[in-house]
């Protein structure tokens, strides 16, 4: 059978063990090889023990675990070439030429990379004497998946990176804890939630638990934000309301581009309206705990689709993406998708709001 080893990279996310176990029991079940390849593109640079043999009960008990069993890191070898080489000759001594990537479109990115370069970092393991011309016809062809972790949902072609809706658990139990204590007090709250270039946690945070007002990286608030978002916390206190929410996004900005903080809210608010005003920053209780019922499901989905996706890779098949679409699992090509979630980022560095947000759609 064919050899498929498993990584997860870049920043964790809740779900990525289920997809991890899909791809290792798909694969065993269709009569792979699957590795594990432990912390990422550093243990494919390393080797060694970090590249070890799944078997079917080495993923038993890890769907209810948030975070990866696996490891996961980010790694300066593999952005050079020298490192790639190693990576790859680590890869050929295991006769593993099946990857399944699940990270963020740096990860992605690089998976693509390495594919790009595949023949020339066998011809020059061959020049060095590394591998043999045997290996080097057998291993010929990489063929790679991609998962989107992520629990931002900041990846285009996909519905749901597998993550986000885990992390909406944590938000909603975390704001409802605040509504609570906010209410007996008649207190403000501005709760700063995860998102540098992306508002969706934040948007659905605000819908989610009543909230007065909400700053998102993708619909800037306008430059008299402060005017508008007293006069708002006002109208609902004048009409019997007893708290304020107010849920912010890492990447707030104004129209003109400048970062909002959770701090510049707080001051607006106590300096103009004297309120007992608060800030709870969110940060990693987001990404932890234990993975909803919708990423186990995404994940183990997205994960079984991967394995079938490789088994059926050709010499010339580009490397694709697992993607929601609908209810649907699809395959997307998966360079396509990381330029279009790259364009997403740079017509928001040159504030072309509209743009972002067409561009962020489906791809
Ligand atoms: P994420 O996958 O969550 O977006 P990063 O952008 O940090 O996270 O990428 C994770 C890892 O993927 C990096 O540490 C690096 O090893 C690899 N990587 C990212 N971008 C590239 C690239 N352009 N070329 C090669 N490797 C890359």
């Amino acid at each position: 059978g064919k050899g498929i080893a498993v990584f997860t990279s870049g920043g964790d996310s809740q779900g990525m063990n289920a997809a991890v176990r899909a791809v290792v029991r798909m694969g065993i079940y269709l009569g792979c090889k699957v590795y594990f390849i432990k912390e990422g593109y550093q243990g494919m640079v390393d080797g060694g023990d970090n590249i070890v043999e799944a078997n079917w009960s080495s993923v038993s008990c890890i769907i209810h675990k948030g975070g990866t069993i696996i490891g996961s890191a980010r790694c300066l070898a593999f952005k050079e070439k020298e490192g790639r080489k190693k990576a790859a000759y680590h890869l050929i001594e295991k006769g593993i030429t099946n990857l399944v990537v699940i990270g963020g479109d740096g990860s992605l990115t690089g998976a693509d990379l390495f594919r790009q370069e595949w023949s020339d970092l066998l011809d020059a393991l061959l020049a060095d004497g590394k591998i043999t011309k045997d290996q080097r016809e057998k291993n010929k062809t990489l063929s790679i998946a991609g998962l989107v972790g992520s629990i931002d949902n900041d990846f285009c072609g996909t519905d749901m990176t597998i993550g986000t809706d885990s992390a909406l658990h944590r938000i909603i139990e975390a704001t409802d804890a605040i509504v609570s204590t906010a209410y007996s007090h008649q207190r403000t709250f501005i709760m700063e939630v995860m998102g540098r270039h992306c508002g969706y946690l934040a948007l659905v945070a605000a819908l989610t638990s009543e909230a007065d007002y909400v700053f998102i990286p993708e619909d800037p608030v306008p430059v008299d934000w402060p005017d508008k978002l007293c006069k708002k916390l006002m109208q609902e206190r004048s009409a019997g309301q007893r708290l304020n929410i107010i849920i912010i996004a890492e990447g707030a900005i104004d129209r003109e581009g400048r970062p909002i903080t959770a701090e510049d809210v707080k001051k607006v608010v106590v300096d103009n309206l004297n309120q007992d005003t608060r800030i709870t920053v969110l940060g990693h209780v987001q990404r932890g705990g234990n993975p909803s019922a919708f990423d186990r499901v995404l994940g183990s989905r997205m994960g079984a689709e991967a394995v079938m996706a490789l088994m059926e890779a050709e010499e010339h098949t580009e490397p694709c993406v697992i993607s929601l679409d609908g209810n649907q699992a699809v395959r997307l090509p998966l360079m396509e998708c990381v330029k279009q979630t790259k364009a997403v980022a740079q017509a928001m560095a040159v504030k072309d709001w509209d743009k972002a947000v067409s561009l962020r759609g489906k791809s």
